[in-house]
């Protein structure tokens, strides 16, 4: 696949929108592979995710050059060189514990992709000069692979993280590929590290998929980089979703945004983390788990931390019960995976109980909401920190305490749209979203 096809530069084509258009090139590059899907990429817009595809395949071959799964190279680890540790240690140190193998796969403008392999876990090799380290060329992907209490491994919607991934790699210049290659590496690293790591005896864990990308090329200079390295790990995460007391979350400072309109917030590129430790930092020190991130003039509430954010309230006007959280459309946010699959089954499961509004809304809401008695709950929402509800707002010295339900630890809402989730996950409730891995 050629990597940056100049477009043309017509005379008379004002470069009024040459980022977006610099988008479609790549997504028109892209494209080919992608066949039958009228859906912008398989399912992608530039700004995010659209649709939820079946995991069927989309009928392309991938051809010389694409990223393939059929050629994986499997070098495999002694299985008795290392352990499985308990889950209360297995995140107690400071070093991620990663399960036996990784898959890596690397790229080149001239030849395209190689055979992805999968191998022992281990460290990279990367020149100082490499694209990564000077001009932050990574992009990243969170998902996790649940064992069931039905003795299965299972995925939560992989799709989508495979197709925001390739929103992320255009978003960076790194090259693209089909995203259900990348889906079928993902389920084969898991069917080859389950069985041990995630063991039939420990039903209801789950381990942490990253994939990420970096470009490569050893050489300075501000430019697309003309080699890339795709890698896939799986690890231990601390179960995050339900801190004592609730997730306490801080108003972002002032004089920091985390993402802004025109920016790349939607797109999970590392660019967009770096930035937003010391805001963060700063909370924690003060006793808050994460940022609540504003922006604009306004104070519009957009996520927290590296998550999604919703708020249940009664509306000011009707009085009805509303789920609100921020809309995709300025491309500020990150179209989450949590944060769509919660909009849907609480359209889908709640309807008569509650209504589901992706809007715009500002912290001042937010305080007035608050001091009228209309808040009932909020929660954040993500693959790390799941489904955790939120029990306190701090902004510019005001408090504002949300409901956390009769036991002290979840709102009810939260907790039942959680449930559904965490049922589809492990496998109570069988459903399209929880695809199975079977185990070697
Ligand atoms: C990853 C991420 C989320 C959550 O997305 P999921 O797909 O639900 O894991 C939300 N916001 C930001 C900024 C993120 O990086």
């Amino acid at each position: 696949m050629s990597h940056t096809t100049a477009a043309p530069h017509r005379s008379g084509e004002q470069d009024v929108d040459l980022t977006s258009s610099g988008l479609e090139h790549r997504i028109a590059e892209v494209s080919p592979l992608l066949n039958g899907n009228t859906t912008g990429v398989n399912g992608v817009h530039p700004n995010g995710l659209t649709n939820d595809l079946t995991n069927g395949t989309n009928g392309h071959t991938p051809k010389s050059g694409e990223l393939d799964a059929s050629k994986l190279t499997i070098e495999l680890a002694d299985p008795n060189a290392r352990q499985v540790p308990d889950e209360a240690t297995a995140c107690s140190g400071t070093e991620t514990i990663c399960t036996d193998h990784m898959i890596t796969c690397t790229w080149k403008v001239s030849s395209g992709w190689e055979a992805p392999a999968l191998k022992p876990y281990g460290p990279l090799s990367l020149m100082p000069t490499a694209s990564v380290l000077h001009y932050a060329t990574e992009c990243f992907e969170g998902l996790k692979c649940f064992r069931g209490f039905d003795g299965k491994l299972r995925l939560f919607r992989p799709n989508l993280n495979a197709n925001r991934m390739l929103m992320s790699t255009l978003r960076i210049s790194l090259p693209g590929f089909n995203p259900e290659e990348l889906e079928k590496l993902i389920a084969k690293l898991v069917e080859v590290d389950g069985p041990k790591w995630l063991s039939k005896s420990r039903p209801g864990s789950f381990l942490y998929l990253r994939p990420a990308m970096i470009g490569t090329q050893p050489q300075l200079g501000v430019q697309a980089p003309k080699e890339a390295l795709l890698f896939i790990t799986a690890s231990f995460m601390p179960r995050m979703d339900a801190p004592a007391g609730g997730m306490k979350l801080h108003t972002s400072p002032e004089d920091q945004v985390r993402a802004w309109v025109g920016g790349f917030g939607y797109a999970k590129v590392g660019a967009n983390y770096g930035p937003s430790l010391l805001a963060t930092n700063e909370a924690r020190a003060r006793g808050f788990g994460q940022i609540l991130w504003l922006y604009g003039p306004n104070g519009e509430c957009t996520e927290a931390g590296a998550s999604n954010f919703f708020i249940l309230w009664r509306a000011k006007e009707t009085g009805k019960l509303q789920l609100v959280t921020a809309p995709l459309d300025d491309r500020l946010i990150l179209d989450g995976v949590t944060r769509r699959s919660c909009v849907e089954l609480a359209r889908e499961r709640l309807a008569g109980e509650l209504e589901v509004v992706e809007r715009k809304y500002t912290i001042d809401e937010v305080l007035e909401a608050d001091k009228e008695g209309r808040i009932v709950e909020a929660f954040a929402a993500g693959t790390a920190f799941f489904i955790c509800p939120v029990s306190l707002i701090h902004h510019r010295g005001v408090e504002v305490q949300i409901p956390m339900g009769k036991t002290g630890e979840s709102g009810m809402y939260t907790a039942k749209i959680k449930g559904w989730l965490k049922d589809i996950m492990y496998g109570n409730e069988q459903h399209p979203w929880g695809p199975v891995v079977t185990d070697q």
